[in-house]
């Protein structure tokens, strides 16, 4: 049915607190993950069962939504419900160290696997785009976005400073629903940002949810403030209301070359992602619906002129590279440049590095509702890890800047890496794993007040096959095998993680990924801990393998001193 269902209406968001309506709380917190992700403050269109990403949802439809509950609650501790692109449709008796929910989103069969194919299917009813963790029930608001692009950032100022940005300058375009997190994740590691926006709104809201410093109606102004930040190491971001292609030109002109230069305009979409040189927005917007073929061509011709700037800009020294926005593949495919791709995509240039030691996105939700049980895992992470200055960095952050959306959660990047400096107790334990202990512990003990929920990203170290994306210039040509996500899948399920699910097209559209993620219940039991202790192993060990079959050195030493094992390894 069309309309929102009674029980929507009534939750408007996970259920909190210690009373549970399932029969345990894996299915509780099956239950509570799929409202979170419908909650008006987490949904992007929650009405139509939209979470984020296009058309990304977490049910196929309210019907499917209402069966979904009652299932859930009737579901035993020795079953396992399974849901086909969100729908409900089967429930057998398993074991209870077996998954409580298997859910696969939108797969097609190679030859199928098109939108025009897929769209037919979702007119019918038969199917549903679930993208990564709309469809399994793991998206917590903006601020995994804002730890990705804070991640990605501190990881090219380790490779090319001295671990933080202090006194560098990235310029940047762009300042829309992901590209907003720039500014912020570039003060966040104590740098300075320029950035371009064409539609004045969008730096207005970015300064207004302090994602962003100031805004200022010339280039000079912000050259000016930005230099004297970046001089004095201050974090400084400002907005320039100006077209990206223009700003880089002008900036060229007056000699002012970055630190870095990259783009999140939406250059994937030339005529509703990116505006043309010469024009306001509302301009723009006349001529895309008066004359679309002009527009195009113009949207190219800026995007050209951008490029043109990207490329100048690291030929006179600045660190470039594309942001996942396709802009190298549009300019390359209609404007016919082979030089196009003369700068890196981020993927191979700042986070391989990190799937190569099985470091990726983990997240947790309190399934209490209470933001100190958050508290509490952060001061529990700073304890684990005290080396671990950008995961401190991070943290602190997070709690003066990021505001819970939904049930309160938090993400950051942990891996494998099982050498915990000679504590031989935990010595075989990975990152990930120790954390997820810790954390069952503390519930076990009362210290925190329910059940914790650890799941991921499928953006992560060895789950996702993406040739646009995670799996872009793989070294060994195996950009778009897909037998990794599977695996990893299968292996999660092995491991006895409570969630498991697998998903086409998920950040790049219908057969072009491959993804899988999991959620572990922490509730404080044996059983809870035996599970972490194998699924936090298995999952991101999926990334230190699959990386290391593919030949990259990093991945080869983190085996080595992870002790993973890796047949045929010297063949
Ligand atoms: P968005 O459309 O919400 O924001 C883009 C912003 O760019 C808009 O505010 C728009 O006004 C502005 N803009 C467009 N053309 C411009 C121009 N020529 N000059 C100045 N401003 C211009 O999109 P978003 O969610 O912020 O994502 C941006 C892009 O980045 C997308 O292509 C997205 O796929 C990509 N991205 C990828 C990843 C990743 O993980 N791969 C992460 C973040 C973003």
């Amino acid at each position: 049915s069309e309309t929102p269902s009674d029980e929507w209406l009534s939750y408007q968001g996970a259920p909190t607190g210690t009373e549970i309506e399932c029969e345990g709380w894996r299915q509780e917190a099956a239950l509570r993950m799929l409202n979170n992700n419908l909650d008006p403050e987490v949904a992007e269109d929650p009405e139509n069962l939209v979470v984020y990403g296009g058309a990304g949802r977490a049910a196929r439809s309210w019907d499917a939504y209402d069966a979904i509950l009652s299932e859930l609650r009737d579901l035993g501790d020795e079953e396992t419900l399974l849901v086909q692109s969100g729908k409900p449709v089967g429930r057998f008796p398993t074991h209870e160290r077996a998954p409580r929910v298997l859910i696969a989103n939108s797969n097609l069969v190679g030859n199928w696997d098109n939108w025009d194919h897929f769209h037919e299917l979702e007119a019918d009813g038969k199917i549903m785009y679930g993208q990564m963790t709309a469809g399994s029930w793991a998206y917590i608001g903006t601020q995994g976005i804002i730890q990705g692009t804070y991640e990605t950032l501190a990881e090219l100022a380790r490779q090319e400073y001295d671990g933080d940005l202090r006194g560098n300058t990235v310029v940047t375009s762009g300042l829309g629903g992901m590209s907003g997190a720039q500014p912020l994740a570039v003060t966040m590691n104590y740098g300075v940002c320029i950035v371009a926006e064409i539609d004045e709104s969008c730096i207005d809201r970015r300064i207004e949810t302090g994602y962003c410093m100031e805004k200022v109606e010339t280039l000079d102004e912000a050259i000016e403030r930005a230099t004297e930040a970046a001089e004095a190491g201050e974090p400084y971001s400002v907005g320039v209301h100006m077209n990206a292609a223009e700003m880089l030109e002008e900036m060229l002109e007056r000699d002012f070359v970055p630190d870095v230069i990259t783009d999140q305009t939406s250059a994937h979409d030339v005529m509703e992602g990116y505006y043309p040189a010469g024009y306001t927005t509302e301009e723009a917007d006349t001529l895309r619906e008066r004359d679309p073929d002009r527009y195009r061509e113009e949207s190219l011709d800026t995007m050209e002129r951008h490029l043109d700037a990207i490329l100048t800009m690291q030929d006179r020294g600045a660190v470039a590279f594309e942001y996942g926005n396709n802009i190298r593949g549009q300019v390359q495919e209609h404007r016919d440049r082979d030089d196009a791709f003369d700068f890196p995509g981020f993927v191979p240039a700042y986070i391989r590095p990190q799937f190569c030691r099985g470091r990726g996105p983990f997240r947790w939700a309190a399934l209490s509702g209470d933001p100190e049980d958050i508290r509490r895992t952060d001061e529990a992470i700073l304890e684990l890890f005290p080396e671990k200055e950008r995961l401190a960095r991070w943290i602190d952050l997070a709690q003066e800047q990021v505001q819970f959306q939904g049930l309160p959660s938090r993400v950051c990047w942990l891996g494998y890496n099982t050498d915990s400096e000679g504590d031989e107790a935990e010595d075989s334990l990975t990152e990930r794993a120790r954390f997820a202990l810790r954390i069952n512990e503390l519930v076990a003990e009362g210290e925190i007040s329910a059940p914790v929920v650890v799941t991921r990203d499928h953006l992560d170290a060895g789950s996702v096959a993406s040739p646009f994306r995670e799996t872009e210039d793989m070294k060994d040509g195996t950009d778009a095998v897909a037998d990794w996500p599977i695996l990893n899948a299968l292996l999660n399920c092995a491991a006895g993680a409570d969630i498991v699910s697998v998903h086409d097209g998920g950040g790049v559209g219908i057969g072009n990924s491959l993804h899988a993620n999991n959620h572990v219940v922490l509730d404080g039991s044996e059983l809870a801990e035996e599970k972490a202790r194998r699924v936090f192993t298995t999952d991101p060990g999926m990334g230190v393998v699959r990386h290391a079959d593919a030949g990259y050195e990093e991945a080869i030493d983190e085996a080595e001193e992870s002790d993973v094992q890796i047949p045929m390894r010297d063949n």
